[in-house]
């Protein structure tokens, strides 16, 4: 089977002489394989296309795609957008009794797939024209397990609940205390026990509009609200950005308790996380923006690692690359140059004090931070970076500093394109930043972007390389992995590490996804402390080391996948956490 989708947002029929309708040899041979729709953009016939590819070659602005799929998807089709637009092929099946994770890279249909079964939108089974009656879906599901949910859900007896992707934005959407919009949100009588279990009490109080309340906090907050619905279904969009290792596990945990009553289906990029919390995956593959296919259920640890192989052996498809982990040859430290040191630094404020062991940093490295959420990390960081002084101790700084903040807002009205020909300008012109950092994170298609459209993990793509780009001598980036999938996590690693490697500089990450870290940092700096009172950085320390105070301090072991080496969470009390806690092996135990 051909499909030919139309990438509406890169279509640009004003800038263009629309080569993909001139060159079209059908066309030329007097069919009408493309013709002019809407906006003077182009529609092409499936019917009539033989898949040459020359519009294809032809768009100078890569809108189009022409893509094989096997023949046996036809009659798989759930939904369609419009003609040449977006398609998804089957849904992942919720169940009772256990946790349902959906994997796979952003723009592929993941979040459709919700809308769909949540009942937000009508599966039209390919018909975008004339939308298929109930009746017509139910017909097409008749015998399969998604029968008996659409016909509920087309008597309406099916409720559900959605914990959106994107919490920033709640402050903008709802108004009022925290306690007020729980309580609101309570049709389960459960208030007070969600609270307990997710430690809210103490924010009750904060107004959720005012813009004083944290990512995390949004996070737990709209978790919460979930919870307190008393419905059949529950999806979780994304629920572990923001939050620190300690809350993913104790969400995670909240979750897994909940699928054993209800059906859950959960969308997670953070491999430990997703790894810990669902039984079974399904993995989503695709191409962005053009189609997506859900696949058949796999065991969690199955999944995760046919997903890292890039290649799924029951399809016969390759649909990424293959992504290793190693056990680290950590880097000799002592052999590079120091690039800063620092010395007993201090910092209070009203409520929260900050204590730092004298560290040093040295050139070409990357330093991991970890710890939980509101301990310091970030006051550090801007201590390093000059944007808050220090109340005691020293920083010898002759050093720039380019910050990207945990927080970004598109505050730039104007495109992708504008924004970089203003602050990156070196991105267009310098080879090397062109090779190691346009291309790799895919920033091309993102250019003709109005900066306040981008989705989070585009705006996060773009911050990461505007700050990598900017003249420094240390990158501190905190919290990249916010709303990239698995894979861009994984390049994102490997470009930093690149830039950094390349140009003899150093980077400090913040980040809370275990594999990123993993993967990204030749030393890590500890947090401990009590968050939000006070907080006690040390180090840096080796990877193994690092890990392994950081574990033992929030009290969880990892162990090895024997297959592919990635860390693994260990479930409390079983053989293996017992064995490694004897040995005070947090991390590294094969
Ligand atoms: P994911 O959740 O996997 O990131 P989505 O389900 O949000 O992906 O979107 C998949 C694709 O569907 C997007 O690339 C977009 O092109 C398309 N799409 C989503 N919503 C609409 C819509 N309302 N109209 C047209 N196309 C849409
Ligand atoms: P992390 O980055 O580890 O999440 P932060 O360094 O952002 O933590 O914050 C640590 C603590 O310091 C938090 O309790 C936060 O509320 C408090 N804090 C941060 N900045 C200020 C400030 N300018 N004034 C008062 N308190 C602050
Ligand atoms: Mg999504």
């Amino acid at each position: 089977m051909r499909i030919a989708v139309l990438i509406k947002d890169r279509c640009k029929p004003k800038n263009c002489s629309m080569e993909c309708i001139k060159f079209c040899p059908r066309v030329r041979a007097g069919d009408e394989t493309v013709t002019r729709g809407e906006e003077g953009k182009p529609v092409i016939s499936e019917e009539l296309c033989v898949g040459c590819g020359i519009c294809v070659h032809k768009c100078p602005f890569d809108a189009i795609k022409i893509i094989g799929l096997a023949e046996e998807l036809k009659t798989d089709l759930v939904h369609q957008f419009d003609q040449n637009g977006f398609r998804l092929f089957r849904l992942p099946t919720p169940k009772k009794g256990s946790c349902i994770g959906i994997l796979g890279p952003n723009g592929i249909g993941k979040t459709t797939a919700i809308k769909l079964l949540s009942g937000q939108m009508k599966p039209n089974l390919g018909d975008y024209d004339d939308e298929p009656s109930w009746e017509d879906v139910l017909e097409y599901y008749a015998g399969t397990e998604l029968h008996d949910h659409f016909k509920n859900l087309a008597n309406k007896e099916i409720k559900s609940v959605v914990k959106p992707q994107y919490v920033d934005r709640l402050p903008k959407i709802m108004k009022g205390k925290i306690r007020d919009v729980l309580k609101k949100a309570d049709t389960s009588g459960t208030f007070d026990i969600v609270v307990e279990k997710l430690g809210l009490a103490g924010i009750l109080d904060k107004d959720i509009g005012k813009g004083t309340i944290s990512g995390g906090e949004l996070q737990l907050v709209s978790i919460a609200a979930a919870l307190l619905k008393d419905v059949d279904l529950y999806f979780f969009d994304e629920p572990s950005s923001y939050l620190d290792i300690h809350q993913r596990l104790k969400v995670a945990h909240i979750i897994k308790e909940l699928s054993e009553e209800r059906k859950v289906l959960v969308i997670e990029h953070d491999l430990a996380v997703l790894d810990f919390l669902c039984d079974n995956v399904h993995l989503v593959y695709g191409d962005e923006g053009a189609y997506g296919v859900v696949t058949h259920p796999r065991g969690v640890r199955h999944a995760i690692n046919t997903y890292l192989s890039g290649y799924l052996k029951e399809e016969n498809i390759r649909f990424g690359e293959k992504i290793e982990f190693f056990a680290h040859p950590p880097k000799k430290r002592q052999e590079m140059n120091i690039l800063i040191t620092y010395d007993n630094l201090s910092k209070s404020f009203k409520e929260f004090s900050l204590e730092i062991e004298r560290g040093i940093i040295r050139q070409g490295e990357i330093i991991g931070i970890v710890g939980l959420n509101a301990i310091g990390k970030t006051t550090f960081v801007k201590m390093l970076s000059g944007v808050i002084e220090p109340s005691s101790g020293k920083i010898e700084y002759d050093i720039k500093v380019s910050y990207k903040p945990q927080y970004i807002s598109p505050d730039f009205s104007g495109s992708v394109r504008e924004f970089f020909e203003w602050k990156a300008q070196q991105l267009f012109t310098s080879p090397f930043l062109k090779a190691e950092i346009f291309k790799p994170l895919n920033l091309k298609y993102l250019l003709d972007k109005q900066m306040d459209t981008l989705s989070g993990g585009e705006l996060q793509r773009v911050a990461i390389a505007n700050s990598l780009v900017q003249e420094a001598d240390i990158y501190l980036i905190d919290e990249p992995s916010a709303y990239l999938d698995s894979e861009q996590r994984m390049v994102t690693s490997r470009t930093v590490r690149r830039v950094i490697e390349k140009s003899g500089k150093s980077a400090m990450i913040v980040d809370h996804d275990v594999y990123f870290i993993d993967m990204i940092s030749d030393a890590l700096i500890v947090f401990d402390g009590e968050p939000g009172k006070n907080g006690k950085g040390r180090g840096p320390f080796s990877l193994h080391e690092g890990m392994n105070r950081f574990l033992k301090d929030v009290d969880i072991t990892f162990r090895r996948d024997e297959e592919t080496h990635r860390p693994r969470v260990n479930k409390p009390g079983s053989y293996m956490d017992r064995t490694q806690r004897q040995d005070g092996e947090y991390y590294y135990s094969m």
